[in-house]
């Protein structure tokens, strides 16, 4: 049955048709709405108010929630998963990037284009020991200028204690699994945890879901693209890895093709970043045994012995947002992760003894819907390191790079209106969901891109909420008279 079918059956089941009727689809067959559908009575749930609701505790997620809480927005934070942290923590080999991309532009300026809150999270966990701060690479430089490696157990309790230090409600375990529109705008959210189901009310809304959950539920429009071949990921840490053996290893063929320096376990001038140029230097088994799996050897660390992602990718036949799909593909990738390890461990010299240490709770997608918003960034605008009258920041990282890389080494804007959800007065959408085109998106879809939306989002909903705008009459003044206050770094 089609989705016009089942809206079809879903108005005459609830035109109250007698029990044991049944309706004709349009492939001609006959669904029996007594055995195929099971009629939920409705409920009265609690309902809480806020200035602000932000879903999706992730990369995006986090900083909005904190950006709208130090606006003084009263906001809570909602995440389905036990800790903050989202893929950042669970698929990125490091944070591209905070800076432009000065070493490979020579004469141009080395420039931190992101700052702010993101820039404070790093500097927190670097000052910690759980990154590398901004180690710069020495080989594949053309790619990124700088390398940000972090420990994902302590960037997921250095967001959980700045959100709490911010005072956002933080709601961790609690699935989305509604919206409440009236007319064109949001009014609110259902959510449900073992607490059971309730309703929030709110002003400001931020979906910051990845897979656009929020606006979806709320009726916005979005596509699908399978432009990656729907490829999905999960990816491991490897523990009892002698790194500098690894290094010597790849080195004695001169197959090192990325590589950077910085502190591990708290002494500088280590290896940090680390990988081939291509598949050079590796044995034919290990090569092939490693296309077979989808296995990529690129990684970090902030630990001696200890490489943070290994990923394995694998490519769908369908969206990613089909559920019997993915419950296949979980278990091919821990298969094939398993597959990986072996490989290491027969192959590849400081790896004998490797072992499985981490993976990710579940598959990770690079992009899943794409919602509409008032602008789509074009791939003309990235790479032309185009400005816009209503930038929230400046990005210059581009994950196609040396291919594609933003104009001169420099930056361009993320205009308000690419975060603004297409026919929702109340709705902004943060993270990989934006960005039709696919080599845009290559840009606008990295972590530190993310991060600049959520700060930029979580802002203008909590001036929104303080004032009662719809976001389309938020003047852009005050949005970045707010923005520039909380440390955001804007070039034209
Ligand atoms: C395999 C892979 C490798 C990557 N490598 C890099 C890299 O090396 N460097 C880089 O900069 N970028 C990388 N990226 C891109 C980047 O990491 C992601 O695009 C970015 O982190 C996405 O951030 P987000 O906030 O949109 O989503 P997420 O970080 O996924 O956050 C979404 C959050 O929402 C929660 N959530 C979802 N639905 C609901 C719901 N219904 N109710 C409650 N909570 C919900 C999720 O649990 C999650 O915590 C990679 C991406 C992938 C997939």
């Amino acid at each position: 049955m089609n989705r016009r079918e089942f809206a079809k059956t879903g108005s005459l089941l609830g035109a109250g048709l007698a029990a044991g009727a049944s309706v004709q689809a349009r492939d001609g067959k006959f669904v029996s709405l007594e055995s195929d559908f099971y009629k939920e009575a409705a409920k009265k749930l609690p309902v809480r108010h806020f200035d602000v609701v932000v879903v999706g505790a992730g990369t995006a997620g986090v900083i909005a929630a904190i950006a709208a809480a130090r606006q003084g927005a009263n906001t809570i934070l909602v995440e389905a998963k036990g800790y903050p942290g989202g893929i950042a923590v669970e698929g990125g080999t490091a944070l591209h990037s905070f800076y432009n991309l000065w070493k490979a532009f020579p004469g141009v300026e080395k420039r931190q284009l992101v700052r702010g809150i993101p820039a404070e999270m790093i500097d927190r966990l670097t000052a910690r020991g759980g990154a590398t701060g901004y180690a710069e690479m020495m080989k594949h430089y053309a790619y990124d200028s700088v390398c940000t490696a972090i420990d994902t157990e302590m960037y997921k309790l250095n967001a959980f204690e700045m959100l709490d230090e911010a005072g956002v409600n933080i709601c961790v375990n609690t699935l989305l699994v509604g919206a409440i529109r009236s007319g064109s705008s949001l009014k609110g959210v259902i959510l449900e945890s073992r607490s059971g189901r309730e309703a929030i009310y709110a002003k400001s809304f931020v979906d910051c879901t990845g897979y656009g959950d929020l606006a979806a539920h709320a009726g916005a429009s979005y596509t699908e693209p399978n432009d990656y071949a729907y490829a999905v990921v999960n990816s491991m840490g490897l523990a009892n890895v002698n790194i500098e053996r690894y290094f010597h290893f790849l080195n004695s063929s001169d197959s090192v093709g990325q590589l950077a320096y910085g502190p591990r376990d708290g002494i500088p001038g280590q290896i940090v970043r680390l990988g081939s140029e291509g598949s050079n230097g590796y044995p034919d088994g290990f090569v092939t045994g490693a296309k077979e799996i989808g296995m990529s050897s690129i990684s970090t660390t902030v630990h001696d012995n200890y490489l943070m992602f290994i990923k394995l990718n694998l490519n769908l036949s369908q969206s990613p947002t089909d559920r019997d799909t993915v419950a296949k593909a979980e278990l091919e990738l821990r298969k094939r992760m398993q597959t990986g390890v072996e490989l290491f461990n027969k192959y590849i010299p400081g790896f004998e003894k490797a072992f499985m240490s981490r993976t990710s709770p579940n598959l990770v997608t690079r992009r899943g819907r794409l919602i509409t918003c008032d602008y789509d960034i074009t791939h003309e605008d990235v790479i032309g390191g185009k400005h816009f009258d209503d930038d929230v920041f400046v990005y210059g990282f581009h994950d196609m790079a040396p291919r594609l890389q933003i104009k001169d080494g420099g930056s361009y804007g993320i205009p308000y209106r690419a975060l603004c959800v297409k026919g929702i007065d109340n709705l902004y959408a943060s993270g990989m969901m934006i960005t039709s085109d696919h080599r845009a998106h290559m840009s606008t879809r990295n972590t530190v891109s993310c991060f600049g939306q959520g700060q930029a989002s979580g802002t203008a909903a909590a001036l929104c909420a303080q004032k009662d705008y719809g976001s389309r009459q938020l003047p852009y003044g005050e949005l970045h008279a707010a923005l520039e206050k909380g440390g955001v770094y804007f070039e034209s």
